[in-house]
């Protein structure tokens, strides 16, 4: 369910982004998880996103089917690529990749799992949960636990990377060269002329 696929989103943001030195709470990277954890289900048209991108949604249901390619390791790794090729900062790529992953984590504890080697036929699941149970909310909040004690556990962080991309580091002053002083000193030394 979207509300779940959000909050797996964020709690998987929370842990990454300091890994990543990343801004953890700017609006921007929270939007791009939240569109990330979202995007996956494109591939449903019932679906909150699928609901909204209709008949795209429906077009790829009809072609690739539910948990086909767009819940796979390949969708996450063209979204990387196509991201890193193109003009967009760090900040944003990677919130959209992770809320995309995390999606795919998220759908991986359902027992219908997903094919996450596509086009490969295996099927990926630890069953924890079905989609829309009450157990989908137990394991919801124990992932949201473990992101909250991960971050009030983990080292301690600068503040610049809990809001805002920290500053450019200023360029160094260039060294003095030695030589001057050397010809100083040379010529301090020579003998005076006769
Ligand atoms: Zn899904």
């Amino acid at each position: 369910m979207a509300p779940s696929h959000v909050a797996v989103g964020l709690a998987t943001w929370v842990v990454a982004a300091p890994v990543l030195s990343l801004p953890m709470l700017q609006p921007l990277s929270l939007g791009l998880v939240v569109a990330g954890s979202l995007l996956p289900d494109i591939d449903h048209p019932a679906s909150w996103v699928g609901r909204r991108t209709r008949p795209l949604s429906s077009c790829i249901a009809a072609i690739l089917g539910h948990r086909g390619i767009t819940h796979s390791l390949v969708a996450v790794a063209v979204l990387v690529v196509s991201l890193l090729e193109s003009d967009y900062h760090q900040a944003q790529i990677w919130p959209l990749a992770i809320g995309y992953a995390s999606h795919l984590m998220a759908d991986m504890l359902t027992p219908r799992g997903l094919r996450l080697a596509w086009p490969m036929r295996r099927n990926w699941s630890i069953p924890l949960c079905r989609t829309g149970s009450p157990t989908e909310g137990i394991v919801v909040a124990l992932i949201l636990g473990l992101a909250w004690w991960s971050v009030s556990h983990g080292p301690p962080r600068r503040p610049d990377t809990m809001v805002v991309n920290a500053p450019a580091r200023p360029a160094l002053a260039p060294k003095r060269s030695a030589a001057p002083t050397i010809k100083r000193l040379t010529a301090r030394t020579q003998p005076a002329p006769a």
